[in-house]
C-alpha cells in the first residue's frame, strides 16, 4: 500500500541556525537547515551523533527557539511550543504507578478532553497498537516492545499531526522492534491514525528504508542536511529486493562519503578480468575497537603512526585494520591521517544488531565476497565444501593466502549473518536471513 503523499507543506524550517555558547565560545551546532515536511509524508534524519538531530526535534516541535531562521507550520510561524506535534522518544517515560489506561488517558487529562471522550479513545487506542486485554496491567508487568506500544498509544492519544519519533526502536530487541515497526507502518499506511506526517530521527540505515518515503542525511561540524534520497517503492517494503537494497546501498554512499570510498580499489571477482584484491586479515572486534577509539577522540583525524602506540598494537595490525576500514568505507587515510566518515560513526555508535546489518551491507558489496555468494546461491542446499572453495581460490592466490581469504570470508560472513559454517562437515552455508519476510 502507497502512503498518501501530498503537495501541502505541513512544516518548514527556513535557513535554521543553532549557535550554542559555552563560555566565550560559540559552536554551530546545525547551519542553515532548510527543510518542509508534507502531509502524507514520512521523513527519516539519518546521520553521526552530534549532528543536531536533537536540537532539529526540538526546534520543530517549538521546545526551543532557533538562533536563527523560522520555523513555519501550516505556513504561520511557530511561537512557543507546537501544540500539533508529540515526540516519541527510545524509551518512553511511563508511570509506573498508573496503569496502561491511566497512562493513555493522562495524556489526554492533559489536554483537557472530558472523560466521556477520553476513556473510548484511551481504550480504542490500547486496542490499536495491539494490547487488547493490558488495559490494567502495570508497565512493570510489560515486556520493553510493549512498553514502548504505551509510548505510541500515549503519543497518538492527543492526535498529532505531526509524529515526531526519537530513535524509537533502538532500545529494544531485534523481534520487538521489527514487530513494532510493521505495527506502526500498518497504522500509518492504511489510514488509521489522524497522524498527517511522521518524523524519525535515527541511525539505522535499512530502518529509515524500510519506512521512510524520504531520507534526509546530515553530517556534523556544523550539523546540516547534505542529501536526500527519496524512497518510492510500494509498502509493505521487501527488504531482500534488488530495489530495496539499491537504495540502502545510495544511503550507505553518502554515509560513506562518495569520493572517498570511491577512490578505493575494490578489486574485481575471481575468474573476472583484474585483480582479485586479497581482504586484510583482521578480527571485526579489533576493528569496531579502532572506529569506536576514533570517535570518541576529539578531533576528527588521526595520524596513523601514532595509533601503534596509543592503542598498543603492532603497526602491520594497524595498517590491516586501516585498510579494512577502508575498504568497508568506514574510514579513509589522507595525508597519513585516518578519518572516519559518518558511517564510521554511525557504526561505532550503533547497537550489535544495526553493526551487523551495516557490516552485511558492506561486505555484500566486495567483489570477493560477492563471488563467493553467487557460487553458493547456485550450489545444491546453497552449500560447499570447504575444499572446493579453497580450490577455486587457488586460481586466484597461493595456496597459503587462499585459506587465509576463506577463513576471513567465513568470519566477516558468520558476522554479518550471510554465511554459517559447519565445522564437523566442512561445509560453508548461504543463510537466509529471516528478515527476508516482511512483518504483517
Ligand atoms: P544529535 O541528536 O544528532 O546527536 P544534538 O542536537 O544532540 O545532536 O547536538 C548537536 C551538537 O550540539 C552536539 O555537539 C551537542 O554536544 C551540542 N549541544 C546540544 N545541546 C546543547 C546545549 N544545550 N548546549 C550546548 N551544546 C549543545
Amino acid at each position: 500500500m502507497a502512503t498518501n503523499l501530498t503537495n501541502t507543506p505541513l512544516l518548514k524550517l527556513r535557513h535554521v541556525q543553532q549557535i550554542y555558547a559555552s563560555g566565550s565560545k560559540r559552536f554551530t551546532a546545525v547551519q542553515d537547515v532548510n527543510l518542509t515536511i508534507f502531509e502524507g509524508e514520512f521523513v527519516a534524519l539519518l546521520g553521526p551523533s552530534g549532528c543536531g538531530k536533537s536540537t532539529l526535534l526540538r526546534i520543530i516541535t517549538g521546545l526551543q527557539k532557533p538562533s536563527e531562521g523560522n520555523v513555519l507550520y501550516r505556513d504561520q510561524p511557530l511561537h512557543g511550543v507546537n501544540p500539533h506535534a508529540t515526540i516519541v522518544f527510545q524509551t518512553f517515560a511511563l508511570f509506573p504507578w498508573l496503569t496502561v489506561f491511566e497512562n493513555v488517558d493522562l495524556a489526554l487529562k492533559a489536554r483537557n478532553i472530558p472523560a466521556e471522550v477520553r476513556t473510548p479513545r484511551a481504550i480504542d487506542l490500547i486496542d490499536r497498537v495491539g494490547l487488547d486485554g493490558f488495559e490494567t496491567a502495570y508497565p512493570r508487568e510489560l515486556s520493553g516492545g510493549m512498553r514502548q506500544k504505551v509510548g505510541f498509544a500515549r503519543a497518538m492519544a492527543v492526535e498529532p499531526e505531526l509524529l515526531c519519533l526519537d530513535e524509537p526502536f533502538s532500545a529494544l530487541d531485534v523481534l520487538s522492534a521489527e514487530s513494532l515497526r510493521g505495527e506502526l507502518m500498518e497504522l500509518w499506511t492504511s489510514g488509521s491514525i489522524p497522524t498527517k506526517a511522521i518524523l524519525m530521527v535515527s541511525h539505522n540505515i535499512e530502518e529509515a528504508v524500510f519506512m521512510a518515503d524520504r531520507i534526509v542525511v546530515m553530517d556534523k561540524e556544523p550539523g546540516r542536511i547534505i542529501a536526500e534520497v527519496k524512497v518510492e517503492l510500494p509498502h509493505p517494503r521487501q527488504r531482500k529486493s534488488d530495489e530495496f537494497q539499491k537504495v540502502v546501498d545510495e544511503v550507505y554512499g553518502m554515509l560513506a562519503g562518495q569520493t572517498e570510498s570511491e577512490a578505493v580499489e575494490l578489486g574485481s571477482a575471481p575468474g573476472e578480468q583484474g585483480h582479485t584484491r586479497a581482504l586484510p586479515q583482521i578480527a571485526i572486534s579489533d576493528l569496531a575497537g579502532l572506529l569506536e577509539y576514533l570517535a570518541e577522540l576529539p578531533t576528527d583525524r588521526q595520524d596513523i603512526y601514532r595509533l601503534p602506540e596509543e592503542l598498543n598494537v603492532d603497526p602491520n595490525h594497524i595498517f590491516s585494520l586501516t585498510e579494512a576500514a577502508e575498504i568497508l568505507g568506514f574510514a579513509y587515510v589522507e595525508k597519513g591521517d585516518i578519518i572516519l566518515t559518518s558511517l564510521g560513526e554511525t557504526f561505532a555508535e550503533a547497537s550489535i544488531q544495526a553493526r551487523k546489518e551495516i557490516f552485511a551491507t558492506r561486505i555484500r558489496r566486495l567483489p570477493l565476497f560477492r563471488w563467493l555468494t553467487t557460487l553458493l546461491s547456485h550450489s545444491e542446499n546453497r552449500a560447499l565444501d570447504w575444499d572446493v572453495i579453497q580450490t577455486a581460490l587457488e586460481l586466484e592466490f597461493p595456496k597459503e593466502e587462499a585459506e587465509k581469504q576463506l577463513d576471513t570470508l567465513i568470519n566477516w560472513g558468520r558476522y554479518a549473518e550471510l554465511l554459517s559454517y559447519n565445522d564437523d562437515r566442512e561445509l560453508v552455508y548461504l543463510e537466509t536471513p529471516v528478515s527476508q519476510s516482511t512483518p504483517s
